[in-house]
């Protein structure tokens, strides 16, 4: 089975491997010239810093053997203190006043209110509920912010956050944590070089099979024969990018399904905006949170605090995730504007007072994925309306989770369900494809 796999992000790159593992023929199309999408690091003048994401919260153990990176991760370390951005201060959490504050005796009584979630339930809907106004207010905005950059009003409680969802189908959110035998939770990670070495050492595998600077402009179904990309043949496709470039390229031949993806798959901008300053100024610890959504940055990490190696002696390096859904517009602020902006919000609430000795924006126009509520079930049915090309696949953080082991997930699902129409033909090779298609 030859496959082009169309998008070297992190999703893309997982479905290439298991395509290729499986026997496969692959060609992976990637637009940019350098694989990894959102997953990419840079160093310079000391400064090591990420694209996109800087702290990977499962292992993945198999691919970095793939990648012959294990002896490469880094565990964070050192205080991992946490500040909130809350009624114009710079608070850490969760202290006790912070608790007190956020309403934190009207959250004990959860479990008198604990009724069967309702998958209709915004995040903040579900946890208002459960927690009371102001514990569950906070909390939701935190998770929202925290992972999505987004907007606790419009995720959804059950398809954004999946094991909150299953806590909340079956009880107490407080009585079931309370029950649960206390399971250490793994560690954060990072790699030596930036997160960026992982795609770079996962394409070096691929080879030839890895095209750059090739952005997909023609995906033809060519009848129940396969796919023509760009000119060149194939029998089956995986489509590993973001929602619209998937609507794009479906448009001519599945409408309905570049249609359902332009009306109910959004994503929030966010600008990445490293910042380097005198070591003393910047707190140690993990990085602050804006719960009351008037900051420009909807987090700031402290990256060189947690991790080894991301600025030079006596710097310490600031990440402010800037944007999101809240404030989309301050991702698009020209950067001279942004990092005059930042600065004064990180002096007024952190004290940091210096000019930056290094600044790097990075512009993601479509961050991440919002999963507003109806999100699992917009995803079955827009996978329902490609059911006529069971040889196409779909896979990425639109689809099956944003975090980067949740991409890396969709995309080997994607490629094993490939593998397993075509192998389930009782011929295998040409007439099970055949087979597959129909
Ligand atoms: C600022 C930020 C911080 C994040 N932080 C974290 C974090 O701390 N932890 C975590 O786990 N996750 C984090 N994430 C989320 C995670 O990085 C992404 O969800 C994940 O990397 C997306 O992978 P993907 O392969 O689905 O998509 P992408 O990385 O977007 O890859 C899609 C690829 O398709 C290519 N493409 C698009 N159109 C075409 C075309 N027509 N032809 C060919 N190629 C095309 C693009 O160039 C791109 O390389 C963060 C994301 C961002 C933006």
């Amino acid at each position: 089975m030859r496959v082009a796999v169309i998008g070297g992000g992190m999703a893309g790159l997982s479905a290439a491997g298991e395509l290729l593992r499986g026997g496969a023929e692959v060609v992976v199309f990637e637009a940019a010239d350098r694989p990894g999408g959102m997953v990419g690091s840079r160093g310079e003048q000391g400064f090591l810093t990420e694209d996109g994401p800087n702290f990977i919260a499962r292992p993945l153990d198999a691919l970095l053997d793939a990648a012959g990176l294990r002896s490469q991760v880094v565990h964070t370390q050192g205080p991992s203190t946490r500040w909130v951005h809350r009624g114009g201060r710079a608070l850490e959490a969760p202290g006790l006043s912070f608790l007190l504050g956020a309403g934190m005796p009207r959250a004990l009584l959860e479990p008198f209110f604990a009724r069967p979630l309702r998958e209709d339930l915004s995040l903040r809907g579900f946890l208002v509920q459960r927690l009371g106004a102001r514990a569950g207010s906070l909390l939701a905005t935190l998770m929202a912010t925290g992972v999505y950059a987004g907007d606790a009003d419009r995720l959804s409680a059950r398809d954004a956050f999946p094991r909150l969802g299953a806590l909340g189908e079956s009880g107490s959110l407080i009585l079931q944590l309370l029950r649960r035998k206390k399971a250490p939770r793994p560690p954060l990670w990072n790699l030596r070089r930036g997160l960026g070495s992982l795609p770079l050492a996962l394409s070096a595998g691929l080879g030839a099979r890895l095209r750059l600077g090739a952005k997909v402009a023609l995906l033809e179904p060519v009848g129940r024969e396969g796919f023509q990309v760009d000119g060149a043949r194939f029998d089956a496709a995986v489509l590993a990018v973001p929602a619209q470039a998937a609507a794009d390229l479906c448009r001519p031949f599945a409408p309905r399904f570049s249609g359902a993806l332009e009306a109910g798959f959004t994503s929030a901008p966010v600008t990445v905006l490293h910042l380097g300053f005198p070591q003393q100024e910047v707190p140690r610890g993990f990085g602050m949170l804006d719960a009351d959504g008037t900051l420009h940055a909807t987090g700031a990490l402290f990256p060189s605090s947690m991790l080894p190696g991301r600025a030079p002696e006596g710097q310490a390096l600031v990440t402010a995730i800037c944007g999101g859904a809240r404030n989309p517009h301050y991702a698009r602020l020209p950067e001279a504007e942004l990092v005059a902006a930042v600065r004064a919000d990180l002096e007024r609430t952190l004290g940091i007072r210096s000019a930056p000795s290094y600044v790097r924006a990075v512009r993601w126009p479509a961050a991440i994925p919002q999963y507003a509520v109806g999100h699992r079930d917009r995803v079955r049915a827009a996978r329902e309306l490609l059911a006529d090309f069971p040889l196409l696949e779909v896979a990425g953080a639109a689809w099956d989770g944003v975090g980067v082991p949740d991409v890396v997930a969709s995309g080997a699902a994607a490629a094993a369900r490939l593998l397993s129409k075509v192998s389930r033909g009782p011929l295998g090779g040409a007439a099970a494809i055949r087979q597959a298609r129909g």
